[in-house]
């Protein structure tokens, strides 16, 4: 019987999961399809899940953190961080991985070695990115419009700043990881403060995709090297479809057909 994946998002009609694994299934001829599914309140995810009789599922912004709670059983560094952005069904259980942050390093890997980083947010993907960074040693700062949700990386001993607290230093990498720039033009802080970290960073890179965000267009104008979050997407894309086919498939075909669908 032909399996059935899906993305969970809100917004989510902007998500390229869908072509990504369908090029995957399609060209390597395994029986399965990927579609996406609107979901607004979190605490409905499990519930959806299962009545749509999935095999499996990625998950995107809002609902990562949903996700972890959703979930019966989760499995590697989704433990750590308490998001989850890859489900799997198991003998009717829902267990939970996180492919994000591994798909990041993928990505950032041609700017070689990276020592200080600057996190533009502390959601889910922030959470996920910054204890994988802190994993390799690298000293990691976070910037947040709201102070709650900084507690976490406090806890995890990361300097902590709000827009109101912020001071500059130099930084080899500075990332965005807020949905501003998403579904608006936003900048994911003030400008002032965008454009005094970027005068102090050598690389630059945008979990967003497909787009040029404000972020974006600001490092360009700034002569930055810099890169949208395509690659991320590959590699968490990679790393959830080896999951979703259980390893009958070779990672290098996956990721062949995943990067040939970004051209489509
Ligand atoms: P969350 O909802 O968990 O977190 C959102 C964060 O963005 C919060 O820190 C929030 O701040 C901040 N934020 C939202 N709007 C604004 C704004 N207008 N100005 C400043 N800060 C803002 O989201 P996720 O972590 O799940 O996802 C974040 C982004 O990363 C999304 O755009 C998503 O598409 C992208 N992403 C891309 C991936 C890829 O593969 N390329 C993988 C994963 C995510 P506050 O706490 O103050 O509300």
């Amino acid at each position: 019987m032909k399996k059935l994946f899906s993305i969970f998002g809100d917004p989510v009609s902007h998500s390229r999961s869908p072509l990504m694994h369908n090029s995957v299934f399609k060209n390597l001829h395994y029986e399965a399809c990927y579609t996406r599914t609107h979901l607004l309140d979190g605490a409905k995810l499990k519930e959806t899940f299962f009545s749509l009789g999935l095999s499996g599922a990625n998950v995107t912004v809002p609902h990562k953190e949903a996700a972890f709670e959703a979930c019966d059983e989760v499995r590697g560094f989704a433990k750590t961080v308490g998001v989850v952005n890859t489900l799997i069904e198991e003998d009717g259980k829902l267990i939970g991985y996180n492919t994000d942050a591994d798909g990041f390093m993928y990505a950032i890997k041609e700017f070689g070695e990276i020592n200080s980083i600057l996190v533009l947010g502390a959601g889910g993907t922030a959470k996920a990115l910054v204890s994988r960074f802190l994993q390799d040693n690298i000293k990691v700062s976070v910037l947040n419009r709201s102070a709650t949700r900084l507690d976490y990386f406090k806890n995890l001993k990361c300097e902590c700043f709000t827009w109101d607290s912020f001071k500059s230093r130099k930084y080899d990498l500075i990332v965005n990881t807020t949905s501003a720039g998403l579904k608006d033009e936003y900048l994911p802080a003030p400008e002032d403060i965008i454009i005094q970290v970027l005068d102090h960073s050598k690389f630059v890179a945008d979990a967003i995709y497909g787009k040029l965000t404000p972020f974006l267009k600001l490092a360009k104008e700034k002569n930055k090297t810099y890169k949208d979050g395509a690659d991320m997407l590959l590699g968490q894309g990679v790393l959830a479809n080896e999951l979703f086919v259980n390893k009958e498939l070779k990672k290098e075909d996956i990721e062949k057909y995943m990067r040939a669908s970004f051209s489509l």
